[in-house]
């Protein structure tokens, strides 16, 4: 038996530093709120709920209460609604989903239309939509591009998604337009993510993919793993079925960008419970084989 995660599994920088800004925030304020899941891991979510850390769905809800912009940020109209309704502001955008606000914001400025790659009912994407002043073509792969031809086309993305599919939109394009400018705004912490579940699929015999089910980096991992081999996206241990282990040697387990530590851990312990071994139980996500922290 061999139980392995693929590196730099777990909380990517943008994650940690929206936790650490939303637990710090709440030291000090005894009503506050995060308008929109911070991230999307459910559990987290709970868990900073225990702390005192609501979610809202809707400025309507704030009610004057101190408001945390998630890490995949908030459309413009809505940012300008809080600060003219006087609401404290503590903003954990990603500085990488801001910079592609910006990006977005400045192509669109320059008379650029703009093409992006991502899913369009993924909050950071209605974000990203608010930024550009004329209307948007939003596609998840080469296959969403139409067959009209256009001048000057500038080309983003959704953080989280997948370098290759950003290559096949570009292709798709050429032969359509005059001038294309392209900016690669996946992030590198996803990208990485993906290269090291793909190789570990590559040489596992089943893979476990750890978080949110509405977590958009970690369903991309899902899919690029089952390309290669069985995977099941699971969001917590108890999902684990004993008979998924049946004549399986290797076991890839990977984990979004959202999940955190304990989670993996306890998916990590099922595993092994699962393959016979009673001994082995961790505390750490660093005690997983072959784990590797993002540096
Ligand atoms: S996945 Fe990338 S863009 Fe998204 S929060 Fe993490 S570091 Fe930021």
């Amino acid at each position: 038996m061999n139980v392995k995660i693929a590196k730099n599994s777990g909380f990517c920088f943008g994650v940690k530093r929206a936790i650490k800004i939303a637990l710090e925030a709440a030291k000090g304020n005894h009503e506050i709120v995060t308008l929109g899941p911070i991230i999307h891991n459910p559990q987290m979510v709970k868990k900073l709920e225990d702390e005192g850390i609501k979610n809202v769905d809707d400025v309507s809800a704030i009610n004057g209460r101190p408001t945390i912009i998630r890490s995949h940020g908030v459309k413009r109209e809505t940012l300008l609604q809080l600060k003219k309704d006087g609401v404290e502001i503590i903003n954990a955008t990603c500085p990488y989903v801001s910079k592609t606000q910006e990006y977005a914001q400045e192509l669109s400025e320059e008379g650029y239309k703009i093409i992006i790659l991502g899913d369009k009912n993924h909050p950071e994407v209605q974000a990203l939509k608010s930024y550009i002043k004329e209307e948007v073509v939003i596609v998840t792969n080469a296959n969403g591009i139409d067959n009209k031809n256009y001048q000057r086309v500038g080309v983003i993305s959704q953080t989280t998604r997948n370098v290759k599919d950003l290559q096949e939109v570009v292709q798709a394009l050429v032969p359509r337009c005059h001038e294309i400018r392209v900016i690669n705004t996946i992030c590198n912490a996803t990208t990485i993510r993906q290269e090291s579940t793909l190789k570990l699929a590559k040489e596992s015999d089943l893979m476990i993919v750890v978080g949110g089910k509405n977590s958009s980096n970690t369903k991309m991992l899902a899919k690029i793993s089952e390309n290669f081999v069985k995977t099941y996206h699971i969001e917590i241990e108890c999902e684990i079925e004993e008979k998924w282990f049946k004549d399986k040697e290797n076991i890839g387990l990977t984990a979004g960008a959202s999940t955190p530590d304990w989670v993996i851990v306890g998916v990590y312990n099922k595993i092994i419970k699962c393959m016979g071994d009673i001994n082995s139980k961790i505390e750490r996500i660093k005690d997983i084989p072959e784990f590797e922290e993002e540096r």
